[in-house]
């Protein structure tokens, strides 16, 4: 499964470094691998700081609620304040892919809703992930076009 992490707080890269370690620690579960850091213009509310991005592939046995109350968790530890949406954050945890699964409950949405047309979470997935599919929206090649026209660039590791 995929997780995105995004920053744009409080030194970003050390927050998405620091988060994937966290994220390879977790009961049952092992970090297979994570993409470039991109650098991405803000959504929605634009008078913040840009974000950056990744996205981490990991292997785990958690239940997709049980692994989703561990990121929140991670976000709590790095300081996140929920104050509106679309809001400048220290660390936001998603849940891009749980496998093939798609989960629609009143706290967790799988594929992540909003996933495909986001380029600062389709290109790091397709650094990682380049064949792969998102169930309901088909080959992730194929929804690359539809976001070229944003903002993003990969930063020098
Ligand atoms: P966003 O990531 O859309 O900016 P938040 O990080 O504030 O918003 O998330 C708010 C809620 O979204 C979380 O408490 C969680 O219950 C819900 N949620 C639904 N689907 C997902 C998902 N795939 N990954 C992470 N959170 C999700
Ligand atoms: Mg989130």
């Amino acid at each position: 499964m995929f997780v995105a992490l995004g920053s744009n707080l409080a030194d970003p890269v050390a927050q998405l470094a620091a988060a994937c370690d966290e994220i390879g620690r977790l009961p049952q579960t092992r970090l297979l691998g994570r993409s470039s850091l991109w650098r991405s213009a803000p959504v929605g509310y634009l008078d913040q700081p840009d974000f950056v991005n990744a996205v981490a592939e990991v292997d785990t046995t958690l239940e997709p609620e049980a692994l989703l109350e561990q990121l929140l968790e991670i976000e709590r530890r790095h300081g996140r304040v929920r104050e509106f949406a679309n809001a400048p954050r220290t660390l936001d945890l998603d849940i891009a892919l749980y496998g093939e699964r798609r989960i629609d409950t009143p706290t967790l949405t799988v594929p992540h809703p909003r996933m495909h047309e986001r380029a600062f979470v389709l290109l790091p997935l397709h650094e990682l992930a380049p064949d792969l599919s998102i169930p309901g929206h088909g080959p992730l090649r194929d929804l690359l076009p539809g976001v070229a026209d944003q903002r993003l660039e990969v930063m020098p590791s």
